[in-house]
């Protein structure tokens, strides 16, 4: 079966203006990938150059916010393969154990307030990455006090241990993605995600820490409204913070069909049960919207709500 049509409020804007040529110029410099490029990401432009809406001021409350850039750590291929995802598999490269320092200066260079690091799943080395992804987070904190980051995190297999090295680090958001409704992890994602493995890994961290948790779904996967509710209602449960919801957009014909888009209006709704009848900090609901996108701004102005 073909993909529904593209409808037009999924039209991409071009990024554009000096903060962003500025921030890919450094970028350029130390060597480094941002997710935000590699995957085209149609938000680009207004993560880069956030500003938060409340005060008027990038999230460490000056005026010379640099805004919100999601990093890709360990590579650039997945020891998984997952039915939406763009990212190659197999073929796995050993570590660079520079990225750390590398991902650090070069935030502190740009001026970031709020990064993102996420990673390819490392299912092939013994600590699946969590200790390269903890390390990251600390030289950025050593290099840049006061930024805050945020780690989307790989289900480390549910490995508890693994999990508190993440906490250990001391980021302020620990995101990690159940993607679709507990009845589409498959087809949707690799055999060895799950959705109650998914749920425990928030709600460990949730239960050990004060460290916000998020979590990310998808809709356009062939998922009920009352599948949905349940998973936000499920997510809830387990003390998961803060919700994103974003139409899932097929990036090849070899990807799962695109089953519907939503108007954003239905996203709408969805972000006044998260927030108002579930309670969850905020949510970011569109159909451009990322599991980053705004990270910055919108968990600052939530907080100062
Ligand atoms: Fe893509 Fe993440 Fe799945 Fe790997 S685990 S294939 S990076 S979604
Ligand atoms: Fe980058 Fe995420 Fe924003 Fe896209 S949504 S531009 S990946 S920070």
């Amino acid at each position: 079966m073909s993909s529904a049509r593209k409808p037009d409020w999924l039209k991409m804007r071009p990024p554009s203006g000096r903060e962003f040529a500025d921030i890919r110029e450094t970028l350029r410099d130390h060597g480094l990938h941002t997710v935000c490029e590699e995957a085209n990401c149609p938000n680009l432009g207004e993560c880069w150059s956030g500003r938060s809406r409340s005060s008027g001021t990038g999230p460490d409350g000056t005026d010379d916010a640099g805004g919100t850039a999601t990093f890709m750590l360990m590579g650039d291929r997945c020891s998984r393969g997952c039915n939406f995802c763009d990212v190659e598999t197999g073929g796995m490269e050993p570590l660079d154990p520079d990225e750390p320092a590398n991902v650090a200066s070069a935030v502190a260079e740009i001026g970031l307030d709020y990064v993102v690091l996420t990673s390819v799943d490392r299912d092939d080395l013994p600590d699946q990455g969590a200790g390269h992804f903890a390390e990251t987070i600390r030289e950025i904190k050593k290099r840049h006090p006061g930024i805050l980051v945020e780690v989307l995190i790989p289900d480390f297999q549910g490995e508890e241990e693994l999990v508190q090295q993440i906490v250990d680090a001391e980021p302020d958001v620990i995101a990690h993605n159940v993607e679709t409704v507990s009845r589409l992890q498959v087809p949707v994602r690799d055999r060895r995600a799950g959705y109650e493995q998914s749920l425990s890994v928030l709600e460990y961290v949730d239960r050990v820490s004060d460290i916000h948790t998020k979590t990310s779904i998808m809709l356009g996967h062939g998922e009920y409204d009352h599948e949905v509710y349940q998973t936000l209602a499920d997510c809830r449960e387990r003390g998961v913070d803060i919700v994103t919801l974003g139409q899932y957009l097929q990036p090849s014909h070899s990807h799962l069909d695109v089953k519907r888009y939503d108007h954003p209006d239905k996203y709408e709704t969805w972000r006044r049960v998260a927030e108002d009848e579930l309670g969850f900090l905020y949510c970011a609901s569109g159909p451009m919207v990322r599991s980053s996108y705004k990270a910055g701004e919108l968990f600052v102005d939530a907080l100062l709500r």
